[in-house]
């Protein structure tokens, strides 16, 4: 990581960031995902700029909740909450933050499919920004432990009861 001042990143970085801004500005959430992996990437050749990583974690966290990507959501709740803690300099910082993000990972997770085989939760690529080199290009509802895929009327039974 480098700690030397450099205009170029710098610049690069504000430049996310406003696009960031303007994405979220137009409900392109898509783009929001990308555009804060991009400043989480970038934030690791460009340590002198002290990134606030949390609230980019949380941005990518949100849009993936838009994106009915739970799985990615409840990943980038679970670092954005780790990042703030590490972040605390008293018990009482960002509290607000921290309870909200307690809240949202409560509901993603109780509304979390679990797979009727193993138990294991059930992902749903459809909206997914991960490339998934594991049973290849499914976009739909699938159980990685099993290997499992579930159609739709399979997956309305699962949530149904
Ligand atoms: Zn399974």
């Amino acid at each position: 990581m480098s700690e030397r001042w450099d205009n170029e990143l710098f610049e690069q970085f504000v430049r996310l960031r406003d696009d960031l801004r303007a994405a979220k500005r137009v409900k392109d959430y898509q783009q929001v995902q990308q555009l804060g992996l991009n400043i989480l990437e970038l934030n690791k050749r460009a340590g002198f700029i002290k990134i606030f990583t949390p609230i980019f974690l949380k941005h990518i966290a949100d849009a993936s909740m838009r994106l009915n990507d739970s799985t990615t959501a409840i990943k980038y709740l679970k670092a954005a909450r780790e990042a703030f803690k590490e972040r605390q300099l008293s018990p009482d910082d960002w509290q607000k933050d921290i309870a909200m993000i307690d809240r949202k990972l409560e509901k993603l997770e109780s509304n979390q499919l679990k797979c009727p085989d193993c138990g294991n939760e059930i992902t749903d690529t459809r909206g997914g920004v991960q490339p998934y080199n594991d049973f290849d290009d499914y976009l739909g509802f699938r159980c990685v432990k099993c290997k499992r895929t579930f159609a739709d009327e399979e997956i309305e039974k699962i949530a149904g009861k």
